[in-house]
């Protein structure tokens, strides 16, 4: 049975598990029920986002979260951390097997935390770091002026190509020239390689071969790609990198956090510094949950919903093309299509955009694009992802439809009536696609 919306904004769903949240906080309840018909009835196409199996709610949701185990599990500092010892294995020994890493560490409480960690770890203070541009795709942990991290270490920072619309001769790719260039320049430390923002496969080899030509390590950020990596559909940076850090929330779909995964000469440093060195005592019901996603993505069942989900990316960045959006670099070979509103409309801008969709039932973000004329808060771009609404049960040719959802409501938005009949399409798509209906078939 799926969700329907009444008049009044409750939800009658069938089998769910909202029935589970409510709680004899009135106030509180109303409001999950809210963010339960929000996330049900309009399109979550934001590219960092996913929705967790109940089983992952669940172990979130759990006893656990009652629990301090300050250390690792054998070198606690509390006692009672017995069954917390063997959750927190249980974790690692899976999350080692799933990426054939030496070791593992699941205690980050979020993938900034564990990028921070693991520049502490393998860093001095003032040691240089090459990462990718912010505004070309890198994410604030690789050295904004905004974040700590660049006040502590030197960021030196790569781009990507310059535009080129002959799709022979893609741009807006990693410009393996530039890093090496600037690798031999400033002989950084570490290489980060990784983005927040950026459609296509990142090859972990280049960056090995640039790291070794100047004795730099390699720490491979995969928040966004690390469930299709764990799903075969991109390459596995573990054979090549130094640590490998992600978020367990976005493509791998498990509970909000962080991991790191090392060499095995690198396991003792990691583990400090994220505890003592970074973080106190460890979300062990988060642990649990992310136990619970790794047991999930080894199955075979994960490695085809990675598979619809880079399909679905294929042909939505078709599909929006076809509808008169730029996608920069000319395609998408990932979960996410960065979209460049200008030849759509020279006078739409990213955050424009973003409220209008709003509006219409769409959830999408603002993205700056390379060489973006406008600033990161207006943006002439956008972000849009298909790992969410995949788990939802959407396939190509939903994804089309979306497509030509969104430009209705572009060409339209300053029409209420117009972005109200898009909102009520998009209602009765997510009633056919509740992603907690999908999880029960
Ligand atoms: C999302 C992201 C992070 C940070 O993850 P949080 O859990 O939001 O702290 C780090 N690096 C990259 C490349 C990301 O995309």
């Amino acid at each position: 049975m799926s969700s329907r919306t009444s008049k009044k904004g409750i939800s009658t769903v069938g089998s769910s598990p909202f029935d589970s949240w409510i709680t004899n906080d009135e106030e509180l309840t109303s409001l999950l029920r809210q963010e339960w018909d929000r996330q049900t009835s309009t399109l979550q196409l934001i590219a960092s986002e996913n929705f967790a199996s109940p089983a992952v709610m669940a172990a979130t949701g759990s006893i656990l979260t009652n629990k301090y185990a300050e250390g690792y599990p054998g070198r606690r500092y509390y006692g009672g951390n017995q069954v917390v010892d063997e959750v927190e294995d249980l974790a690692r020994r899976r999350l080692t097997a799933l990426f054939g890493a030496d070791h593992a560490n699941v205690q980050p409480h979020s993938g900034a935390n564990a990028n921070v960690a693991v520049y502490q770890a393998l860093l001095e203070a003032g040691d240089t770091i090459l990462a990718m541009r912010l505004d070309q795709g890198g994410h604030l942990t690789h050295g904004s002026p905004a974040s700590m991290t660049s006040k502590i270490w030197n960021f030196v920072s790569y781009g990507v190509t310059p535009r080129c619309d002959d799709p022979s001769t893609p741009g807006e790719l990693i410009d393996f020239d530039n890093v090496r260039e600037l690798a031999l320049r400033h002989r950084p430390k570490l290489i980060v390689a990784g983005a927040t923002a950026y459609a296509r496969r990142i090859d972990p080899a280049p960056f090995r071969e640039i790291a070794d030509e100047v004795g730099a390590m390699l720490m491979f950020d995969s928040a966004h790609v690390a469930g299709l990596i764990a799903g075969g559909s991109h390459p596995n940076p573990v054979p090549y990198a130094d640590v490998v850090t992600f978020t367990t929330h976005k493509t791998l779909r498990g509970p909000r956090g962080g991991a790191i995964l090392c060499r095995e000469e690198y396991a003792k440093k990691i583990d400090s510094a994220v505890f003592p060195g970074q973080q106190g005592g460890p979300l062990e019901h988060a642990i649990a949950a992310k136990a619970v996603a790794f047991k999930e993505a080894a199955q075979p069942s994960f490695s085809q919903y990675t598979d619809q989900v880079v399909k679905n990316s294929i042909a939505f960045a078709h599909a929006l093309a076809r509808e008169g959006f730029r996608i920069v670099s000319g395609a998408t070979e990932n979960h996410m299509v960065l979209v460049d509103l200008r030849e759509f409309d020279a006078e739409l801008t990213g955050k424009v955009a973003q409220e209008a969709l709003d509006r219409a039932g769409i959830t999408t973000n603002r993205n700056t694009i390379p060489d973006d004329p406008r600033s990161a808060f207006i943006t002439s771009g956008l972000r849009v992802g298909t790992a969410a609404e995949t788990t939802a049960g959407l396939r190509e040719d939903e994804f089309a439809t979306v497509a030509s959802l969104m430009a209705t409501a572009l060409r339209e938005r300053d029409d209420d009536a117009a972005l109200e009949r898009v909102r009520n399409e998009v209602a009765s798509l997510c009633g056919a696609f509740n992603p907690y209906v999908t999880f029960t078939k």
